[in-house]
């Protein structure tokens, strides 16, 4: 690989929209993401079927199921 014909790789900071900073490796050294591995729906699947299991209580009261 020639020197100087590639951006600059480094160290790069992202901050997410959630206030999570995590570095990575980029050409960038600053990077701001609506989502991240702390607030994307794949890495809090557990948060999401808590929410699940409450909105089919609410279904089941709704309709008397028991
Ligand atoms: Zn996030």
């Amino acid at each position: 690989m020639q020197e100087g014909i590639h951006p600059k790789y480094g160290k790069a900071v992202v901050r997410c929209a959630c206030g999570e900073t995590f570095e990575t490796g980029s050409t960038k050294q600053d990077l701001h993401v609506e989502i991240c591995s702390q607030c994307h729906p794949f890495f809090t699947g557990k948060q999401k079927l808590v929410d699940a299991g409450g909105r089919v209580d609410k279904f089941k009261k709704k309709y008397g199921i028991k």
